[in-house]
């Protein structure tokens, strides 16, 4: 890996103009924190848009910006007013960010825009084109660019990409609505290692790229051909010591050096000494919860009715993409909301909620973290939520108790908070009271747990972890590439051959002999392989023998004549070469009846599709059918087989659109061996395309030369790419 450069949505500056001149100020958000040390670490470039609307800029305005950029290293991307209508606040804002945080109701499915977010992702693309070499990363960011990573793959597959979404993954039942949900899928598999905030979300994304696309993921990998594509989850963190740091010198601040806003706050409770103050902080946003936030501190008004006069709500709702009608419509219930309470519960001198719709300083953050009692954080959906961590991460002393919705990732990492479900009111209510009236020693040490959690996980941390996993990425990649059958590795497999006294040679059949054709029966030894089998099996010292799931009968009559030994229906069958059929396991057939109503089911929603019927199996074959609703019905079937019968010793295979339910404790792999049976071969060689083979690669003994028929991840040690690739080896033997 040489650079890694940053792709994102905006850059880390936004222009400043003062006094007739143009300057640049940094961001202090999260992403920008943790990127700051990796771009600088590894010398990259970081392409984004600078913020300001292209139209509104002079020729000679948009250079000189542009210079300033370049200065600090940044690439900048141009929007004009339109791209910021239909790409951002368009198909970003108004479709994925609804249904990403499962308002469905909200999300706009706009031709339009979904037109103009393909066309600007490719801009951004561009201008990572234009900066990356091959060997350097690039890490791409968030909601915005779900498509960047595929552009800059396609162009450039030697360049590894990263991509990190910081909202959620949605179920597939939510995903599957969007009209472009493959377009989106395929956009994010471009990248080499996909991020989320939480395991949840990773496994909705799995979820989403078996359903629609049936590709095979073991673990958190995902296998494309010839790629592998890994997810995992990385809880983004904040930047711990920073908010410690402000929090101890506000906390050695003397009365005059405190700004106003915390003079008030010192002055609110010093009125009384038992008042309290609750925390509420966020942009307004729907996905927030801010409405049932506030109903539920009504009800905790009501309920409670001591604490009235005593606490206060702080509110502070910043302002956030004011030009969309759900977010008039939320300021407007969030007004009416707080005017109702203060007007049922205040008095003279108390107001149950003091709310704020602006942004504030950090410092002034700071204050509010550090002087109020109870952090309510109840968002409906939230990817993450850092607020969450920086409260807890400003408590110098560990008091203060922190009331979180489980609906935000940042649940997963904070058990120690009282985690409620943010739309019961009696729950958060309750909660609350709970948090006011928990004693010291209790808060501390749920506060210590938090604390070091997010200490030792902070935003560097995260983004160093990150960028770990993508050279991992990197390096498996290339592993993965290192299998193929190489002239000078087909050398030495033809030398050790050609010196061993004896050797054994299984052949699966069907996708590594010889290619798949609609109807399986049609799929016959032509003259080519019957020679080539002929040729294997004239040589005394090789003992073949040909390991299909197929039916004996057929693999019988298709190899009288040769020989050949047979093992069939995955290993339940074996005929050596002069012998008899004879039974390699004991296995029963009763659960038949129980599957082949499911299997029939899909057979009837299938058209196209059919069952075949095996002594020992079930298979359920859709290549005759329209291709992508076979995938989507197969995945379907794997999901319901794998549910329901996981108490029956069952096996549920899936092969080259086939899909086999078999009684367990048989496969190809216990099979070859009970062959082999210690039998002195000096030279085992064994071929086969899919996963029913797999089993065979896993249990040979090391020295094997097992080969993979296609791309795709395996456990052999070798691959090569076609059924001819195949018999042109074979050929030479
Ligand atoms: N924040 C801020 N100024 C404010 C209020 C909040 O800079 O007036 C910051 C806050 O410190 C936090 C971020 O905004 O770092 C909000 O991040 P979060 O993950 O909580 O929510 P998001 O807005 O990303 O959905």
């Amino acid at each position: 890996m040489q650079k890694i450069h940053i792709v994102s949505n905006r850059l880390p500056f936004s222009i400043k103009e003062e006094d007739e001149k143009t300057t640049l100020e940094a961001s202090v958000g999260g992403l920008a924190t943790g990127m700051k040390s990796i771009y600088k670490e590894y010398g990259g470039t970081w392409i984004g848009w600078p913020g300001v609307d292209s139209d509104s800029l002079s020729a000679e305005k948009e250079s000189e910006i542009d210079a300033l950029f370049k200065r600090e290293k940044c690439a900048s991307v141009h929007l004009n007013a339109e791209d910021i209508e239909l790409f951002y606040e368009g198909f970003s804002n108004r479709t994925i960010w609804p249904l990403f945080h499962y308002f469905t109701q909200y999300a706009d499915f706009n031709q339009e825009a979904w037109d103009k977010y393909v066309e600007v992702n490719q801009k951004f693309a561009d201008a990572a084109l234009e900066t990356v070499e091959d060997g350097d990363a690039v890490w791409v960011h968030d909601y915005q660019l779900l498509l960047v990573p595929e552009m800059i793959k396609s162009k450039k597959p030697n360049v590894t990409v990263g991509f990190f979404l910081h909202i959620p993954f949605p179920s597939f039942e939510v995903f599957r609505i969007l009209p472009w949900r493959k377009e989106i899928i395929q956009g994010m598999l471009g990248a080499d290692l996909i991020g989320f905030h939480t395991y949840d979300y990773e496994r909705h994304f799995f979820s989403c790229v078996r359903r629609l696309f049936g590709y095979e993921i073991s673990f958190n990998q995902i296998h494309i051909d010839d790629r592998i594509i890994i997810a995992d989850s990385f809880p983004m963190g904040i930047d711990y010591d920073k908010f410690v740091k402000s929090a101890q010198a506000v906390a050695m601040k003397g009365v005059s050096e405190k700004s106003e806003l915390h003079q008030e706050l010192d002055k609110y409770f010093l009125a009384s000494p038992d008042r309290k103050l609750i925390l509420s902080i966020d942009r307004l946003d729907y996905t927030k919860g801010i409405p049932n936030r506030l109903k539920a501190f009504a009800r905790f008004l009501e309920k409670y009715p001591e604490f009235r006069q005593k606490v206060t709500l702080i509110m502070l709702a910043v302002p956030s993409r004011d030009q969309v009608d759900h977010y008039q419509l939320l300021k407007k219930e969030v007004d009416e909301l707080v005017g109702q309470i203060n007007g049922d519960y205040g008095s003279i001198n108390y107001t149950p909620i003091w709310y704020f719709y602006r942004s504030m300083p950090f410092d002034n953050l700071i204050e509010l973290y550090s002087s109020c009692d109870v952090a309510l954080i109840t968002p409906v959906r939230d990817g993450m939520n850092l607020v969450a961590k920086e409260y807890v991460a400003s408590r110098i002393n560990n008091t203060g108790v922190l009331i979180l919705s489980e609906m935000a990732g940042v649940a997963k990492e904070m058990g120690e908070a009282l985690i409620i479900n943010p739309v019961d009111d009696e729950n958060m209510a309750d909660s609350i009271h709970q948090a006011l009236t928990m004693p010291i020693e209790e808060q501390k040490s749920r506060t210590a747990f938090m604390k070091e959690r997010i200490q030792r996980y902070d935003v560097f941390k995260w983004a160093s972890e990150f960028i770990k996993s993508l050279k991992k990425a990197e390096a498996k990649q290339s592993d993965f590439l290192a299998k193929m059958i190489t002239p000078s590795i087909e050398k030495t497999m033809l030398d050790k051959y050609n010196k061993a006294e004896k050797r054994a040679i299984f052949l699966d059949y069907d996708g590594t002999l010889t290619s798949f054709k609609k109807n399986p029966q049609d799929a016959m030894p032509n003259e080519e392989l019957h020679n080539i089998i002929k040729n294997l099996t004239d040589n005394e010292k090789n003992i073949v023998t040909i390991i299909s799931g197929r039916d004996r009968y057929t693999l019988e009559k298709w190899f009288s004549g040769h020989r050949v030994n047979l093992i069939c229906e995955h290993g339940v069958w074996m005929k050596v070469v002069d012998g008899t059929w004879e039974m390699l396991s004991t296995v029963n057939n009763n659960w038949m009846p129980n599957v082949r109503p499911t299997m029939e089911n899909f057979v009837d929603r299938t058209p196209g599709s059919f069952i075949e019927e095996k002594n020992y199996s079930l298979v359920w074959h859709f290549r005759k059918s329209e291709p992508e609703q076979g995938e989507l019905r197969a995945n379907e079937l794997k999901d319901e087989l794998n549910t329901h019968l996981s108490n029956h010793n069952l096996e549920i295979m899936e092969g080259n659109k086939v899909i086999e339910v078999k009684s367990g404790g048989i496969n190809k792999g216990i099979a070859a061996l009970q062959f082999l049976n210690n039998e002195p071969y000096d030279y085992i060689m064994a071929l086969g395309d899919d996963w029913t083979d797999e089993f065979m690669f896993r249990e040979l003994p090391e020295e094997a030369y097992t080969i993979k028929v296609g791309l795709t991840h395996t456990k052999a040690s070798y691959k090569v790419e076609s059924v001819a690739a195949v018999r042109a080896l074979l050929s030479k033997m």
